[in-house]
C-alpha cells in the first residue's frame, strides 16, 4: 500500500496534474492491463498517457474523449480502438435484421 507522508502524496499529485495539464494531447495505450476483464474491473484504475506519461482514471479518458468528438474530432486518435468502426443499432427492432 501507499504509505507515503501526506505531503509527498500531495506532491506526487500535484507532479501528475502538472503532466496532465501540459499534454497537448493526451494518446492513452490501448493495452490497457486487466481489460480483458471487463470495463467495471477496471473502476478506479488509471491508465498512462503515451505522451505526457500523466495517469488518469478511465472517467477521466472518457470525459476527455467525447470532448475531442465534441469539437469533430475522431476519439480513436485518444484511444485506439475506443469507437468500433461499425455501431448496430439496438433500440429499434428491426434495423439489424
Ligand atoms: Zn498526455
Amino acid at each position: 500500500m501507499n504509505e507515503l507522508p501526506n505531503s509527498e502524496r500531495l506532491a506526487a499529485i500535484q507532479a501528475n496534474v502538472d503532466k496532465l495539464n501540459s499534454c497537448p494531447r493526451h494518446e492513452f495505450n490501448p493495452a490497457i492491463p486487466g481489460i480483458e476483464q471487463g470495463v467495471g474491473a477496471m473502476f478506479g484504475q488509471k491508465i498512462e498517457c503515451k505522451r505526457c506519461n500523466g495517469k488518469a482514471d478511465l472517467l477521466y479518458v472518457n470525459a476527455y474523449i467525447r470532448g475531442y468528438e465534441a469539437a469533430g474530432k475522431d476519439g480513436n486518435d485518444i484511444l485506439p480502438g475506443w469507437k468500433p468502426k461499425e455501431l448496430k443499432r439496438r433500440f429499434f427492432k428491426g434495423d439489424d435484421e
